[in-house]
């Protein structure tokens, strides 16, 4: 049997434990715990042995049961301090490189992209969603959970308003977004448009922080109509916008009454 020791990656080369000889040398005895485990047609080869810890190794075997390519038996074992011979830690079936695994487990809410929301479903906001502050002050003191809630009844009780608004970081993240989305200055109808939002006379004013760069297309014919668009956008329908003498349309004249020519009348 070869007892293959891995090298340790290069940033934890010096923190890499020292690999015990006897617990190296076991690969037979975590062979036979192994097989004592599981059908001895489900274990191949041995595949090596790393160093885990301070005189705690574990051995690979690999697998050959169906349906498992790529995947390895792991044994390790273990000697305590003087003592000559090791003991069974654990079994496991592990993937390698070459094994079909599920993909890495994403939770529900980090999921979620624009547009997935249907009607009637709900999306709760964390309490400590860093995008939301209180719209009152909560003060130096930090509060605990039941004193934050009963300042929220008062306020709502109050009728102070919305109970959160958004926080400096809320308002950096929204700009941020626009600006790199369909309404910002990158996108494509905008880097063809002949001028920008900011001169256009449909281009509706906001309230807030982000009324320096942002406002509201209410042009009907534009794409972005009812959209916030950011100064530095822009369309073809700016309301400035005016053709050029050669692509403006030929004007129709007006009908004339033909009185000089006869009709030709279809007759039944
Ligand atoms: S019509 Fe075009 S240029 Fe004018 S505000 Fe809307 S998107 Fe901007």
């Amino acid at each position: 049997m070869t007892v293959e020791i891995e090298d340790a990656p290069a940033a934890t080369a010096a923190k890499a434990p020292k690999p015990d000889g006897v617990a190296m040398a076991a690969g037979d005895t975590a062979r036979a715990a192994l097989l004592e485990e599981v059908d001895a047609a489900d274990v191949g080869d041995y595949a090596g042995a790393t160093a885990e810890g301070e005189r705690v190794v574990s051995h690979r075997f690999a697998c050959t049961r169906k349906g498992y390519v790529g995947w390895h038996w792991s044994v390790t074992v273990a000697r305590a301090s003087r003592q000559r011979n090791v003991t069974v830690d654990e079994i496991v079936l592990l993937p390698g490189e070459a094994a079909i695994v599920a993909p890495q487990w994403v939770p529900y809410r980090e999921r979620l992209q624009p547009g997935d929301m249907s009607p009637g479903d709900l999306l709760p906001v964390d309490d400590e969603d860093p995008r939301l502050v209180p719209t009152y002050s909560f003060g130096d003191d930090p509060l605990d959970a039941d004193a934050k809630a009963q300042i929220r009844e008062v306020a709502k009780d109050l009728g102070l308003g919305r109970v959160r608004t958004l926080s400096p970081e809320g308002f950096d993240l929204a700009a941020q977004r626009w600006a790199d989305g369909e309404a910002g200055p990158e996108a494509a109808i905008a880097q063809a448009a002949p001028d920008q939002c900011r001169s256009c006379g449909f281009m509706m004013r906001i309230a807030g922080p982000l009324a320096q760069s942002f406002g509201v297309c209410a042009n009907g014919d534009a794409n972005d109509d009812g959209r916030v668009v950011s100064f530095d956008h822009g369309c073809g329908a700016h309301s400035e916008v005016r053709l050029a003498k050669k692509h403006e349309p030929v004007p129709i004249p007006e009908h004339v009454f033909d009185t000089l020519s006869l009709d030709e009348i279809e007759s039944f």
